[in-house]
């Protein structure tokens, strides 16, 4: 049997006006992702469990079958692992975002405008001279996503995600409590280190929004998870971007390999994506293909890209892999899901209950079937945790 979990990150939403209050997943043409949802059991899980953020981080640990009530420390350690930086038991992982605070301090873009890679590690190695010292590393990663490692940093402090403050006032939303003097300090310190960097002058030059400052948060210390090999007996890869998702599959004893173009965006490179998903799969039994695009349009409160970007999950990605798991003709289990909500009228996440379809294959000629795989499947209300549904098809594996 092989396993196949295809995620297209934030696709759940609210019905929107522009879409003729439809959701985004309703409006968009998906003719694959119905299928699946005709052919296999559709239910509203629940991902984020109560008390936890609805962070990507969470809801993806969730899509895993880890209950991140008891294995979650925070988000910036996560992506640390999947970075390969290393950290010893005293350390402090922080999230490090380069964004965009307007002159009214308000929160105006939680990415410095989708900045580049190499404009992002310009930056990052500038903070790094001038603000780096010992027990205290900027590690520059991809775009406008970088990690801090503190050693004996505060990790209790409670410090707002960038991307739910969209449009806000950041002096509202400063990290608060343990040691937050201490944090404040470093965010307030990398305005005049970007203040005239040459990468922010070029980017105001050609119009595009600088990186005024770093944003701190989602910090914990080193987190650990039981490997798929002891807890399935499954060897395999998760697919993705972004560097939480990557920190996830190593911590769990999974490939995270890079792919080429991977951006995280509407650029990214799909084929290249299934291309690496297919390849773990020819000679393994597990794979995990997350495409970030649709949580990113959510944040940027586009319903008409975001539509797009789930109709693209469903032509470049979903029908792919379907076809080849049809071609190739041994059973298989196909698991559709999101991990959590981004409505874009919200331009942040939520924590209510989104909709996973499960499938076994190989389904033959019954291809054309359509059903709903919306936020209204059972009206709505969640039919249980997915990390306990995905634990008991994962299960079965063991058993063989
Ligand atoms: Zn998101």
């Amino acid at each position: 049997m092989k396993y196949v979990v295809l995620v297209g990150d934030g696709m759940g939403d609210y019905p929107v006006e522009a879409l003729n209050n439809k959701t985004p997943l309703q409006a968009a043409n998906i003719p694959t992702i119905r299928t699946f949802a005709a052919l296999g059991e559709t239910r509203m899980v629940q991902t984020v469990p109560a008390g936890l953020p609805p962070g990507s981080d969470v809801a993806n640990l969730a899509l895993l079958g880890y209950d991140a009530a008891k294995n979650y420390t925070g988000r910036a350690p996560i992506e640390a692992a999947g970075a390969e930086i290393p950290m010893k038991p005293s350390d402090v992982a922080f999230r490090c975002n380069l964004v965009t605070v307007s002159e009214e301090g308000i929160m105006d873009d939680y990415s410095a405008g989708h900045i580049t890679t190499e404009e992002g590690q310009a930056l990052v190695a500038s903070l790094q001279n001038e603000l780096g010292r010992e027990g205290l590393t900027f590690h520059p990663g991809v775009q406008y996503r970088h990690i801090l490692v503190w050693d004996g940093g505060p990790a209790d402090c409670a410090c707002n995600p960038p991307h739910e403050i969209a449009d806000r006032p950041t002096g509202e939303y400063l990290p608060a409590g343990d040691r937050q003097d201490e944090i404040r300090e470093l965010m307030e310190l990398s305005k005049k280190v970007f203040a005239d960097h040459p990468v922010n002058q070029k980017r105001i030059a050609e119009g595009k929004k600088p990186a005024t400052q770093i944003w701190l948060w989602g910090q914990g210390k080193a987190m650990q998870l039981e490997s798929y090999k002891s807890l399935y007996n499954l060897g395999g890869g998760v697919i993705s971007a972004v560097d939480l998702l990557k920190g996830i599959a190593k911590l769990a004893g999974l490939e995270a390999p890079d792919v080429e173009g991977a951006t995280g965006f509407l650029d990214t490179n799909y084929q290249g994506k299934v291309d690496a998903g297919l390849e773990i799969l020819e000679r393994e039994d597990f794979v995990f293909i997350h495409i970030e695009a649709p949580d990113e349009c959510g944040h940027m409160g586009d319903a008409q890209k975001k539509t797009f970007a789930i109709e693209e999950f469903d032509a470049r990605v979903c029908a792919p892999v379907f076809q080849w798991l049809e071609k190739q003709g041994g059973p298989y289990t196909l698991m559709l899901c999101t991990d959590h909500r981004t409505p874009v009228a919200l331009k942040g996440h939520t924590a209510e209950p989104v909709p996973m379809s499960v499938m076994i294959g190989p389904v033959g000629e019954k291809q054309e079937a359509q059903a709903a795989f919306d936020e209204f499947v059972n009206d709505g209300n969640a039919q249980g945790m997915a990390c306990d549904w995905i634990q008991q098809i994962l299960n079965a594996s063991s058993e063989r």
